[in-house]
């Protein structure tokens, strides 16, 4: 990439395309209070060299391989970043049938799209079969039994596989914990034998292979190895019972640096597991992989103006004009994004919990920081491309951010910031 914002010595940790130049802060080469300027704020920022970066550390991890990138578009689902990715040859991996209908009216094709989730519901079977998705992720016996009707009742097989809960713990935080016995997700890995078995029987089901998605925000390899290891068993177990199994899903769930985590990069991570599948016997399956914040959450910044400062006797507040609606992970999981001025800031700095205005003690996001500000100036939330935008919410009536996506030196406005009016168009008073 040509970008001076990403060479190596300039680019800020955790956000390898942001970079200060003579003292601004920049994406690729694109000056963040310019676009905050003519935008507004809380403006999303994107980087486009990023996001293909992030890809291309997985398109050379499975080199040389029948291999399928789902983009789990849960982590960002606006348009022109699918659009990109389909571009770039993602299938995409959905959990609802919105999910499916955005993906479709990006450009995506119905066959490289996998439909997750727990809770599909008939009509959204019904939708996945009639545009032609690749495979449905299957996590219980009573949806083996639900799709095999609906599949049947409208004249279609349904390719499948079975999402496999394989018991290992992924060391994240609990709510995006999702492979241990206690989560909701997949069918035990002791019970998944027979449930293959009876998928086999029923006629409107064509078995087409294993999934497994063990968690998100996984910084170590060892919980990934242990996962494959009993996928694998499985695999043998199930073939040796007659059934064959074309691909292996892998999920998704690798992490990125928010505050100094160093995950292993995609292309190593996935050298070892590939030497585990091909030591196994397995070389010749598909390999499918959902990676969602792992290609887009360093790629994404969040720019905020200072309203206030409010200095108290116990903690020094800084106001800003985004909040939990627009970065609702710090409330939800007590997540950390680095925040840090648009322009280079030298000299004294005080400490601040970084707010928004909405009207909730857990409106923070970020806690003791050390900052050189005063009102009026802008802030960036760093690693704000995934799980940020796609969870905003209106709460308090607060109208969603706008969307910038950066590429080079050129920018384009990929969402308008929504209106007030937009936020009751569809009441009744
Ligand atoms: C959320 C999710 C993913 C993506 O997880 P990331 O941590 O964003 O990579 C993949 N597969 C399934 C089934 C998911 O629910």
């Amino acid at each position: 990439m040509s970008s001076s914002a990403s060479s190596a010595a300039s680019a800020l940790p955790g956000a390898p395309f942001v970079a200060y130049g003579a003292g601004q802060l920049q994406v690729e080469q694109v000056t963040l209070s310019e676009l905050a300027q003519q935008h507004g704020t809380p403006l999303f920022v994107y980087s486009q060299a990023s996001i293909l970066a992030a890809l291309a550390a997985y398109q050379r991890g499975l080199a040389g391989r029948n291999a399928l990138i789902c983009y789990a578009m849960k982590a960002n689902s606006s348009l022109a970043i699918l659009r990109l990715l389909a571009d770039a040859g993602c299938g995409f991996d959905i959990v609802s049938v919105g999910e499916l209908e955005r993906a479709l009216a990006a450009g995506a094709t119905p066959s490289k799209i996998i439909f997750s989730g727990i809770g599909k519901t008939r009509a959204e079977m019904r939708r996945a079969l009639e545009v032609g998705i690749g495979c449905f992720n299957v996590e219980s016996m009573a949806e083996l039994d639900v799709l095999n009707e609906v599949a049947q009742a409208s004249g279609r097989v349904a390719p499948i596989s079975i999402r496999v809960n394989p018991n290992v713990d992924a060391k994240t935080h609990p709510y995006i914990s999702t492979g241990l016995r206690g989560n909701k997700f997949g069918i035990g890995h002791e019970q998944a034998l027979q449930a293959y078995r009876h998928a086999a029987s029923l006629p409107g089901l064509r078995v087409q292979g294993i999934d497994c998605h063990i968690g998100s925000q996984i910084t170590d390899s060892a919980p990934y190895l242990e996962a494959m290891d009993r996928i694998l068993d499985l695999v043998t177990q199930i073939e040796a019972a007659g059934i064959r199994i074309h691909h292996i899903d892998f999920g998704g769930g690798l992490g990125i640096d928010y505050n100094g985590d160093t995950p292993p990069r995609a292309d190593d991570l996935w050298h070892e597991l590939l030497a585990r599948v091909d030591a196994r016997g397995f070389a010749d399956r598909q390999i499918v992989i959902e990676p969602g914040r792992s290609l887009v959450g360093n790629a994404g910044v969040c720019v905020t103006e200072v309203l206030y400062l409010k200095p108290g006797e116990q903690k020094n507040f800084c106001i800003v004009d985004a909040a939990m609606n627009d970065l609702p992970r710090p409330a939800l999981y007590e997540a950390f994004h680095r925040i840090v001025p648009l322009v280079e800031a030298t000299g004294a700095a005080t400490v601040y919990d970084v707010v928004g205005p909405v009207c909730e003690s857990g409106d923070w996001l970020g806690r003791d920081r050390a900052l050189n500000v005063q009102a009026g100036d802008r802030l960036a939330v760093l690693s704000a491309g995934a799980y940020c935008m796609s969870m905003a919410s209106n709460y308090n009536t607060r109208p969603r951010a706008a969307e910038v996506l950066v590429d080079g030196a050129q920018s384009r406005v990929i969402r308008q910031r929504e209106t007030v009016q937009d936020l009751w168009r569809t009441e009744t008073p």
